[in-house]
């Protein structure tokens, strides 16, 4: 499953780190980025961590999380 991030849409609510520590991180600004890719739009999410980013795309109040070929 690849996850696509949308900062310009992030409105740095907290909530996919909370669900997903392991995956999501944030600017100094709280703007959504990958943890392990601070500049990339776009990562490949392992099986393990695909339900947990899931549930923030579902949950994401500005939509700034998409994913391709979900579950
Ligand atoms: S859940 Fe959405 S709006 Fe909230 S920090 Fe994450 S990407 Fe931004």
């Amino acid at each position: 499953m690849k996850c696509e991030i949308l900062p310009e849409r992030c409105i740095a609510c907290g909530l996919c780190q909370a669900l997903a520590p392991q995956v999501f991180d944030y600017t100094d600004e709280g703007i959504v980025t990958f943890i392990d890719e601070p500049h990339a739009l776009q990562e490949f999410i392992p099986e393990k961590e695909q339900s947990e980013v899931v549930q923030s795309a579902k949950r994401c109040p500005a939509h700034a999380i998409l994913l391709h070929n979900p579950l």
